[in-house]
């Protein structure tokens, strides 16, 4: 751990779960056993904050990957998990449940310093919505059944449906919620009986490897989890076309998921891909304005704006228009900048050099289309990676920032006129993961709602995410959902057994 990193962390303070886990060189998680990459081959990773050296992760082989799948293989054929009473499993899944919210303070911290994430929202979002996709799975268990049909047949018969797991599934993560990313593929899968090998992003692989030592103590089988860290073009490409896997369960971006989809066609895998966005909100003149302050708050500026579903264009009615650019930029401008491990933090940094550079350059290109910039457009002159909250206004469709998936803290915003210019602007984009519309008119409300090109639609907020609601996206943003009982039901066969008496 680079001197930098430590003074950082000392500043603020940590548990000692937490310095214990960072200290040690981090191992993958394979068939019960902690282990280094067969080659010995590591990844440095660094903390946002100070883009310095933090740790070094495990570079898995693809002779790792086939150990992990092995091991998954074996674990579900022989039924430990998939064949346990459904009661004890829910047991098992509320004590992975209960262990993470034991250990809250210890894994918000791993995935600040990991991840550069503001802590308080790591704590409020990232941990307890983990916990509460868990709890709910738990519940599922001894809830999944199969039907009885009656038949048009001569004769007497009997005929029913069985609802059995898929088998190996293969999870592969972003980086951007990095744990709660890794429980949304988790979660589901392990509550249906099926068994997993998860690929974290490799920038951000640390709160996973803590998971699993959770998982570990509450008695989860070895060999129901894996985790293999490493590249996404190695590993993820060869866990994606492995033939032992039955299902791919991808979150990333649109380019990769196309990529993944192909791999896992040519061993006709079941494919689950939740994939990028630009989610358009629509503000009528009638609506609240610090509605629309406080949505954006809660999705284009949290996270440093590293969210899927993220409101990141903004479409005002012309009325209203620079009412609602002003109380926006405001509170962009006030929000406090600093590192994740300050309670205080509002916005922290973004991930990596990469990431930075990427949205800097789209900053200069939306200037280069003459967009107007109402507030921030710079990077902050310090150490990491940190972006002032942007708005870039009087934007255009026409525009490569309206357009394309910037994954920062830049929302665009431009003026319309009437609903059906509003609905025809915010459709226009190849991109379907969320929507919202801010309105007191609730008939205008619905029909915008049905009217929408998108997997999820809020009105009057942004970014409300619950366990109950299954969240995946039209177009090119994915096929399939999470969470909800939909998600359950990509982790099951449905086997038809008849019997002619
Ligand atoms: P990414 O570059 O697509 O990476 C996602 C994961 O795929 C990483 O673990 C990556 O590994 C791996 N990967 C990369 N190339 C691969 C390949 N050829 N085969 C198999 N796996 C491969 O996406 P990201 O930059 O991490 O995440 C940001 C994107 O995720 C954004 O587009 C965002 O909108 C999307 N996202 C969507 C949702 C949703 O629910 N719809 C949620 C969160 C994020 P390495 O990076 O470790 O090499
Ligand atoms: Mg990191």
């Amino acid at each position: 751990m680079d001197q930098k990193v430590r003074d950082y962390i000392d500043k603020y303070g940590v548990t000692e779960e937490t310095r214990r886990f960072l200290e040690k060189t981090p191992k993958m998680y394979i068939g019960g056993e902690w282990l280094f990459a067969s080659s010995g081959k590591t990844i440095s990773v660094e903390e946002p904050s100070t883009g310095a050296e933090l740790t070094h992760i495990p570079a898995a082989t693809v002779e790792d990957v086939d150990r992990a799948v092995a091991a998954a293989r074996q674990a579900f054929a022989e039924g430990e998990w998939s064949d346990m009473k459904a009661a004890q499993r829910e047991r098992i899944l509320r004590r992975i449940a209960d262990l993470l919210e034991q250990n809250t303070q210890t894994i918000a911290e791993i995935e600040s310093i990991d991840a550069g994430k503001a802590i308080t929202g790591c704590i409020a979002v990232d941990v307890a919505g983990s916990i509460d996709l868990l709890h709910y799975m738990a519940g599922w268990p001894t809830k999944i059944e199969g039907a009885t049909r009656p038949a048009s047949l001569e004769g007497e018969n009997f005929a029913y449906t069985l609802k059995e797991p898929v088998g190996v599934v293969g999870a592969i993560v972003p980086w951007n919620w990095p744990l709660n990313m890794a429980i949304w593929k988790i979660a589901a899968p392990l509550a249906a009986g099926c068994t997993l090998v998860v690929k974290p992003a490799q920038l951000t692989s640390l709160s996973l490897l803590f998971f699993a030592e959770l998982c570990e103590q509450a008695g989860l089988p070895p060999g129901v989890l894996n985790i293999v860290t490493g590249s996404g073009r190695l590993v993820g490409e060869h866990l994606a076309r492995h033939p032992g896997v039955s299902k791919i369960s991808f979150t990333g971006s649109t380019e990769v998921g196309r990529q993944v989809g192909k791999s896992a066609m040519d061993h006709v895998a079941h494919v689950t891909l939740e994939l990028g966005g630009k989610s358009p909100m629509i503000a009528f003149e009638d609506a609240d304005v610090q509605r629309i302050v406080d949505a954006t708050q809660a999705s284009i500026f949290f996270n440093a704006g590293q969210v899927c579903s993220a409101g990141s264009r903004l479409y005002v009615q012309e009325s209203i228009y620079e009412e609602v650019v002003r109380a926006v930029s405001e509170r962009a401008n006030a929000m406090k900048h600093s590192p994740g491990l300050d309670p205080e933090s509002e916005i922290g940094p973004v991930i990596s050099r990469s990431q930075f550079d990427s949205i800097c350059d789209y900053i200069e290109i939306g200037k280069q289309e003459g967009a107007e910039v109402v507030c921030g457009g710079e990077a902050l002159d310090r150490d990491g990676y940190f972006i002032r909250p942007t708005l870039l206004g009087r934007t255009t469709n026409a525009m490569r920032v309206v357009q394309e998936e910037i994954f920062g803290p830049v929302l665009v915003v431009q003026a319309f006129k009437d609903e059906a210019e509003a609905v025809k602007l915010a459709n226009d984009n190849e991109y379907g993961l969320a929507a919202s519309v801010f309105t007191r008119d609730i008939s205008r409300a619905h029909r915008v709602a049905k009217a929408m090109e998108a997997g999820t639609v809020w009105i009057n907020t942004h970014d409300m995410v619950d366990t109950i609601l299954p969240f995946g996206g039209y177009k090119n943003s994915g096929i399939g959902k999470d969470l909800g009982p939909e998600q359950l039901e990509h982790f099951l066969e449905t086997k038809s057994v008849w019997l002619l008496m």
